[in-house]
């Protein structure tokens, strides 16, 4: 039967691709129905992750340090009982066998129905052993994951995939990376949350916040994704396939057409020159901000090279990934974030639970709360400043004592390598993200102590309206075109204008077309986006007079009716 389903669109273009379904806690697994032949093999290696588990509790306790503490022996004794328990050692099998699913899918759903039993528990002890059974199925699942990688592709990648998820954190999108979906789509989450920012960056169509999809989807249904509309159209009919099967191909026809913008200058009708630079999360996405012509990267969100991992990177691997970066971008800027981690992006076994995560211990202010986290990245950065253009961002500022600070670490750093005799760039810039309303307010002093200012506006809106960003049931609050974003926006501008400060806009709304003039007309004259949304933006600004769109970017600034706001804009756009 086909139906249709709406969502929020967060990275366009269109998918056509079977649904691949994943479970819906941390350790994302997959659901495979196996034919019936393969079910005693799938058995047989359920088993042999279990040995290889028994096996590396033994190699933990032989190879134990002399003088571990006591409670280390406890802990491995209770860990090797959890898992030689049937519950998880014999359940688990039986489901492979009565239900024919593969065996990570099996262990998942057996783990999740046993934690569940725990929270029942009156006492705090009791219910605290819920973790341990979590840790032990986790271990027994990389094994099971382990064996299973190598298969992984040659088994699906054959057709187009579709991955269906009830919410999918950025550090889980990363890990999907490599295996090229088609597409992606979610029940919940927001336009701007940072999962669609990783899902953007994939360049790769997605549509959140479908409310039911994960349950109303079966795995291998056929999927059109249209990542225009925000409309994911499950099992359709014939012409509706053939329709679609057309517009992709056009969709794709006029990006190739786009990129060969690549090597042209983004200069408006009048001559005026605007910069595209691009955003990045990894340094293998350096590739990509060459292949489309880039001329800089204004946002490296460092913060990833922290996910997914069990041990943080130290500051010889962060050197090494931020030299790749700036080397890789031959002279051009490469602007480091310092690590913007908390709220929706947590490090692997150090999750942190607030009450108001976006309001709570996040980028500057986690920073700042763990010196020798900041000192390693600082000193890490400084050194990579020696083969390239490094410039070193701050995000989250909203008080002056806080960036007080950040200047005391930035200049305790440089101290440190001068007496260590290791070279840096001593003029390296330092700015800061503008992204909360009271340093867009307070600009004046930021603005003297800064070398650069970047516009945060996702958060900026965040903050603004007081929307979750990552909250799909306010996402249609979330307003870029809001009297009071605006404001703040030319605000900005205009104050970094002033005080003869570079400014650039690095939230998404510098990669979305509707918003390219109007910025312009704001005065605004770097923008940071992701790579692939640098063709169509350059494009737009090839065919933008500065001059004669001055006065509708005025009107816009004037006008407080949000229909007016938008049939103005619309003007500007035509
Ligand atoms: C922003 O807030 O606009 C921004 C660019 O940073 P992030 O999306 O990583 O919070
Ligand atoms: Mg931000």
């Amino acid at each position: 039967m086909s139906f249709t389903l709406h969502g929020i669109t967060v990275s366009s273009g269109i998918a056509i691709g079977h649904a691949h379904l994943i479970s819906r806690t941390s350790l994302e697994v997959a659901h495979y129905v196996l034919p019936k032949q393969f079910i005693d093999e799938e058995i047989a290696r359920f088993d042999a992750a279990l040995q290889a588990t028994r096996n590396e509790f033994a190699s933990l306790r032989s190879n134990r340090p002399t003088r571990a503490a006591a409670e280390f022996d406890a802990f491995l004794e209770l860990h090797q009982m959890i898992l030689d328990d049937p519950l998880l050692s014999v359940t688990p099998r039986e489901m492979i066998a009565s239900e024919h699913c593969n065996a990570e899918w099996a262990l998942k759903v057996q783990t999740e129905a046993l934690v569940s039993q725990f929270d029942e528990f009156e006492d705090a002890y009791l219910r605290e052993r819920q973790t341990d059974v979590k840790q032990v199925a986790e271990r027994l699942l990389k094994q099971l994951l382990g064996q299973y990688g190598h298969q992984l592709p040659t088994a699906r990648h054959d057709v187009e995939m579709i991955l269906v998820a009830h919410d999918l954190s950025p550090a889980d999108l990363i890990q999907f990376k490599p295996h090229q979906y088609a597409a992606f789509v979610t029940d919940v989450g927001g336009a701007t949350s940072h999962t669609a920012i990783v899902a953007r960056s994939l360049d790769t169509p997605c549509v959140v916040g479908l409310r039911h999809a994960r349950e109303l989807i079966r795995e291998d249904d056929l999927l059109i994704l249209d990542g225009e509309q925000g409309v994911l159209i499950i099992n359709p009919d014939k012409p509706i396939l053939a329709e679609y099967k057309l517009r992709q191909s056009e969709w794709e026809l006029e990006r190739k057409k786009l990129k060969r913008l690549r090597t042209a200058r983004a200069d408006t009708l009048d001559g005026t020159a605007i910069e595209l630079l691009a955003n990045i999360e990894k340094p293998e996405d350096v590739a990509e901000v060459r292949e489309h012509g880039a001329t800089g990267i204004g946002l490296f969100r460092s913060e990833f090279l922290f996910l997914n991992r069990d041990v943080l990177p130290n500051e010889e691997e962060q050197f090494e990934a931020y030299r790749t970066v700036a080397a890789g971008m031959d002279g051009q800027p490469v602007t480091i974030r310092t690590f913007d981690l908390g709220a929706d992006k947590q490090i692997k076994g150090a999750e942190r639970v607030a009450n108001n995560p976006a309001l709570g211990l996040r980028a500057i202010r986690m920073c700042l709360a763990e010196p020798q986290l900041f000192r390693t990245q600082l000193r890490a950065a400084l050194r990579a400043s020696h083969y390239g253009n490094v410039k070193i961002l701050i995000p989250m500022l909203s008080s002056i004592s806080e960036l007080n600070q950040t200047l005391q670490f930035v200049a305790a750093a440089k101290q440190d390598l001068d007496a260590e005799g290791i070279p840096y760039d001593r003029e390296v810039k330092i700015g800061g993200m503008i992204e909360i309303p009271a340093a867009a307010l307070a600009l004046n002093v930021f603005a003297k102590k800064l070398d650069f200012l970047s516009i945060g506006t996702n958060d900026l809106i965040q903050y603004t309206l007081a929307i979750d960003r990552t909250d799909e049931d306010v996402a249609h609050l979330y307003d870029p075109l809001h009297p009071a974003v605006l404001y703040l926006l030319a605000h900005i501008i205009s104050t970094a204008g002033r005080f003869g400060v570079p400014v650039s806009v690095c939230g998404e709304m510098a990669g979305e077309l509707p918003y390219t003039r109007l910025l312009l007309g704001f005065g605004l004259r770097q923008f940071s986006m992701f790579s692939a949304q640098v063709p169509s933006i350059k494009q737009r600004v090839l065919t933008t007079s500065l001059p004669e769109i001055a006065n509708l970017t005025q009107k816009i600034l004037r006008t407080d009716d949000p229909m007016k706001i938008r049939d103005l804009l619309h003007r500007l756009n035509a």
